[in-house]
């Protein structure tokens, strides 16, 4: 991996960081020896793991693409790095992502450009751009993400890989750099679903670190092997109004392969899609604009030294965020400003409650809702720029998982002009097992 990674990166961009080469090489003879005497910790023992560089590992930086964060080292580790450490995995290293996971091209960030392996010219999607490429180009066999609004699944599949986001609270949060609270959950990255179900199952499980964070049970390797046979799967009416022609047509090709396996695919009524984008950028932005009120010049990363506070605030914030980052800041702040407050961000809460609503009562009669996992493949480089509401709407498929807390899985299911196109399985909360097995007997 680490000679793919030297002859990759340069044009790939990935990796923000690699792990010290000698450091990692005696880490896997310890891990061999650890083999060989069938001592191993797990079956991770010994596999490299890509790390969004959002989530701290011990030892690495973590700078969120951000020039703010530049040289942060985290004084502590996340704890899905830890379970993930004491299973005898492996860091590789950090990848890239739109600047503190706030995009949807990687474009954001404010170190380097990532690319997707399927065409140079494409972008590799985000936020977690670098941990897909990392992983589609074969640079690492996993990878870690972050999920806030789609930012494991899209990229995942605009690189025609398989990416998670698990049940709200399934995956400790508590080492993962905060974009909006509410919504964020850190997500498997792997080529094949049983490698993303392993890598679940090593992260997953309760952490009283976070407050949020849930008891829940691993899922059965086995129970990947059922038959989906009666499954009962829902497609949400009026998506063909939301996605790409071609994209649709791969998407029906999909339903029928999951007919042909027994399941029984019906479409339900849901009324919403011209909400959930508009939703989630207040709800998030709104949430962004406080987590990242931290960021003073005191507590953490890069200062701009000025005679009096204010004046080093305003130049730190002024100079270490980038572009998208203020932008949001600033739409954070007018939706939570007294006179707006319950015009948007009090009208943006009802609509999620009414979104969690029916989508739980339809997870009540259906097994799973499958949708494509995003309304069109991997952006062409740029576009974002020229028109970013353009990319905010593509968002309308992914979001509805993070606003209801759902599990949902990305997984490859065809292509469109030599670009992969993603299946997107959503289950109710907490049934990683049931859209796994769905999404296993699929591939
Ligand atoms: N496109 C979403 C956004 O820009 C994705 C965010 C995420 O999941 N981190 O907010």
């Amino acid at each position: 991996y680490l000679d793919k990674i030297h002859t990759f990166n340069n044009h790939l961009g990935a990796f923000l960081q690699v792990a010290d080469r000698e450091k990692l090489l005696s880490l896997a003879d310890e891990s061999d020896a650890r083999w060989q005497k069938k001592q191993n910790k797990s079956a991770l023992d010994g596999i490299p793991i890509a790390i969004k560089d959002n989530i701290h590992v011990h030892g690495l930086k973590t700078t969120c693409a951000s020039r703010l964060l530049h040289n942060y080292s985290p004084p502590y580790e996340a704890t899905c790095v830890e379970k993930l450490r004491e299973a005898g995995a492996i860091f590789i290293g950090k990848t890239n992502l739109d600047e503190f996971a706030m995009g949807s091209t990687t474009e954001n960030s404010a170190t380097q450009q990532t690319h997707n392996p399927w065409d140079i010219n494409k972008v590799a999607g985000g936020s977690s751009g670098g941990s897909a490429v990392a992983v589609s180009a074969g640079m690492s066999p996993l990878a870690l993400g972050s999920d806030t609004g789609g930012s494991v699944r899209q990229p995942a599949s605009f690189c025609g890989i398989v990416g998670l986001k698990p049940t709200y609270g399934y995956v400790s949060r508590y080492g993962l750099v905060a974009y909006a609270s509410s919504l964020d959950q850190v997500g498997p990255m792997a080529r094949d679903v049983y490698g993303a179900t392993q890598l679940l199952n090593a992260i997953g499980g309760f952490d009283e670190r976070d407050s949020t964070s849930i008891r829940s049970a691993p899922v059965a390797l086995e129970a990947l092997q059922r038959n989906i046979a009666g499954k009962k799967i829902a497609i949400l009416g009026e998506i063909s109004n939301y996605i790409n022609p071609h994209v649709a047509k791969v998407f029906e090709q999909s339903i029928e392969s999951l007919r042909s396996l027994g399941a029984e695919v019906t479409e339900v009524e849901f009324p919403f899609f011209d909400y959930v984008v508009a939703a989630y950028y207040l709800i998030a932005t709104a949430e962004a604009s406080s987590n990242l009120a931290r960021y003073d010049g005191v507590k953490y990363g890069q200062r701009e030294e000025r005679k009096t506070y204010q004046e080093m605030l305003t130049a730190t914030r002024s100079q270490g965020f980038g572009k998208e980052v203020k932008k949001r800041i600033l739409l954070g702040n007018f939706v939570l400003s007294s006179g707006y407050y319950d015009a948007y961000y009090l009208k943006a809460q009802k609509m999620r409650r009414r979104i969690c609503h029916l989508l739980n009562n339809i997870l009540h009669s259906y097994d799973a809702i499958v949708t494509p996992t995003t309304p069109n493949t991997a952006f062409t480089k740029g576009e974002s720029e020229q028109d970013f509401m353009k990319v905010y709407v593509a968002d309308v498929t992914t979001v509805i998982a993070n606003l209801t807390g759902l599990p949902a899985v990305s997984i490859p299911c065809g292509m469109v002009e030599n670009l992969p196109v993603g299946l997107q399985i959503i289950g109710g909360a907490l049934q990683e097992q049931q859209i796994l097995n769905i999404a296993y007997q699929f591939e």
